[in-house]
C-alpha cells in the first residue's frame, strides 16, 4: 500500500489552542524557541498554560561572557519572555544544565505531581530527535507517562528538525514570539536564535496556503497509548529508528 502525501506531512494546520497546557523546556530559552507562538495562542484562546523550566541553563555561557551573574541574566530573561508570551504560571526548578540526568527519580516526581495538580490536556516537550542531552531527558521524562496520561504530548523542535505530523499557525503571533526570542539576550549573544527559528518557522508552511507566513512543527502523539503503539505508527516509529541508530 503505498501512502498519499498527505499521510506523511500535514498539508493542513491543527489547533491546539483550546487545551490547557504544560511546558516542559529544558533550559531558559527552548519554550520560546520551539513553542512560543503556540503558547501565545493557548493564552490568547483563554487556557491554562504552565511553563516549567528545569534547569538554569548555567553552561550556556560558553566564553565566560556574563560572568558569575549568568544565571540571573538568565532568569531575568526568561520572566520578560513569560510576560510577553502572557504567561504568569511558570517555575524555575534550577537543575544543573546539562545535569537532568542524575536527577532523573526527583525531576520525574516532580513533573507527576506538576501534572496531577495543574491537570493538562497537552503537554509540550523538546522532541525525540533532539541531540542535547537535557533535550533528550526532558523527552524520556515525558514520554514515561505515555501510558497513562490522558491528553496529548506535543514534541517541540528547537535545535534539530523534527519530522511532524501537525503544522500550527502562529502567523499572528509570530511578531509576539519574535520578541520573547530577543529578551534571550544571553543566548542570542551566542547563536543569532531569532534569526534561525524565523527561518524554521518560514519552512514549515512550505505545505501550507501562501497566507500563512509562519508554523511551528510539532509530533503530536495522543495518550494513553497502548504498549503496541510504536509497532503501529509509521511517522514517530522512523523517529525512534533514527534515535536507536545513532
Ligand atoms: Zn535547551
Amino acid at each position: 500500500m503505498s501512502l498519499n502525501e498527505s499521510d506523511i506531512y500535514p498539508f493542513s494546520v491543527t489547533d491546539l489552542s483550546s487545551k490547557d497546557a504544560l511546558v516542559i523546556a529544558p533550559h531558559p530559552d527552548d519554550e520560546t524557541l520551539g513553542c512560543g507562538g503556540s503558547i501565545i495562542k493557548h493564552v490568547q484562546a483563554g487556557s491554562r498554560v504552565k511553563v516549567i523550566f528545569l534547569t538554569n541553563g548555567d553552561k550556556g555561557d560558553f566564553k565566560g561572557k556574563f560572568g558569575k551573574d549568568y544565571i540571573n541574566i538568565r532568569k531575568k530573561s526568561a520572566s520578560k519572555a513569560m510576560e510577553i508570551l502572557g504567561v504568569n504560571d511558570f517555575e524555575f526548578w534550577e537543575f544543573g544544565d546539562r545535569e537532568i540526568n542524575a536527577s532523573l527519580d526527583k525531576i520525574s516526581e516532580k513533573i507527576k505531581n506538576s501534572m496531577e495538580t495543574f491537570n493538562p490536556s497537552v503537554i509540550y516537550a523538546t522532541s525525540p530527535l533532539e541531540a542535547h542531552p537535557d533535550h533528550k531527558s526532558a523527552f524520556n521524562l515525558v514520554w514515561q507517562f505515555r501510558e497513562i496520561f490522558k491528553g496529548c504530548f506535543a514534541f517541540y523542535e528547537v535545535l534539530m528538525a523534527l519530522y511532524p505530523n501537525i503544522l500550527v499557525d502562529i502567523t499572528s503571533q509570530f511578531q509576539k514570539k519574535q520578541k520573547a526570542i530577543k529578551q534571550y539576550k544571553t543566548e542570542n549573544y551566542y547563536n543569532d536564535y531569532l534569526e534561525k527559528i524565523s527561518g524554521l518557522n518560514r519552512f514549515r508552511t512550505a505545505t501550507l496556503p501562501n497566507s500563512i507566513k509562519y508554523a511551528e512543527a510539532f509530533l503530536l502523539i495522543n495518550t494513553p497509548l497502548s504498549a503496541s503503539y510504536l509497532n503501529s505508527n509509521f511517522i514517530f516509529n522512523s523517529q525512534f529508528h533514527f534515535i536507536n541508530n545513532v
